[in-house]
């Protein structure tokens, strides 16, 4: 039986990517296995633990995402982060020093999101070392952006808060920018949101009420039943709630029963 791999060798060589869409912006990624799993080396992981219902109908769990050698990549790299952060930080902050990088924009999770507080930090360092190039991203850790990257956000980098987490509640259209995704192109319009079709880079550049079209995955549409992920997001949240209550009044009622008897 052969030896298991040193983690080191499951490190990339190259961190940043790009796909069609990205190389088309003059864009690169960079992207995590999206939410939950498990690593080759039956390490559990979940990589959006504030995703919601877009955990349902999420476009990086289908497709070109699924195949083996894009889904080692992504595990590839999530095993750098969590094994050596400060090495993955180094190596990310040495890659971007290369030419091709000045003035460029770099998203910043094509799939997955800033699922610690270290992480997140990490990458704020990277903006700052880093301030010749551009970096954007979409979130759903609004409590995490709210204490660490409010306060003082490194100027070259931009993000969206995105609809369909557990946290849309803390999210105020009125001042945050915010993506929500619509059935369909007509959907967006009619709201009066602006689409981010023509272009990725309009989620952070555009007007401040991002529409982003759903993918149309079968099965996802089905899911989505004509509703924005904000609105699928509120009833899931509201029969939460609904069930939270019902369970209380049933504790209230147990214990005055007891307390009745004895
Ligand atoms: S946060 Fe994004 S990558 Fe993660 S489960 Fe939701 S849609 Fe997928």
């Amino acid at each position: 039986m052969s030896a298991p791999l040193p983690r080191a060798a499951h490190r990339p060589a190259r961190l940043l990517t790009q796909n069609r869409e990205m190389r088309q912006i003059g864009a690169w990624n960079w992207s995590l296995p999206a939410w939950a799993g498990r690593l080759p080396d039956g390490r559990t992981y979940n990589t959006c633990p504030s995703a919601g219902v877009c955990a349902q109908a999420c476009y990086a769990r289908h497709g070109t995402y699924t195949w083996p050698v894009v889904r080692a990549k992504h595990q590839a790299n999530l095993m750098f982060v969590l094994d050596d952060l400060p090495g993955w930080e180094s190596a990310m902050i040495a890659e971007l020093g290369a030419a091709k990088f000045r003035g460029a924009w770099v998203r910043i999770h094509d799939s997955g999101d800033f699922f610690s507080d270290a992480y997140l930090e990490a990458w704020l360092r990277v903006c700052r070392t880093r301030p010749d190039a551009n970096f954007y991203a979409y979130s759903k850790e609004i409590d995490r952006f709210r204490r660490l990257v409010e306060p003082d956000p490194p100027p070259n980098f931009l993000w969206v808060f995105s609809y369909g987490g557990m946290q849309d509640s803390a999210l105020n259209p009125q001042v945050d920018r915010v993506a929500d995704v619509f059935p369909d192109e007509a959907s967006i319009e009619e709201a009066g949101w602006a689409s981010q079709e023509a272009s990725d880079l309009l989620a952070v550049l555009g007007p401040q009420l991002v529409g982003v079209p759903a993918n149309r995955i079968p099965a996802y549409l089905k899911r989505l039943a004509g509703r924005r992920f904000s609105e699928w997001q509120a009833e899931v949240d509201a029969e939460r709630e609904a069930g939270r209550r019902r369970r209380h009044l049933r504790l209230v009622v147990d214990n005055t029963d007891q307390s009745e008897a004895a």
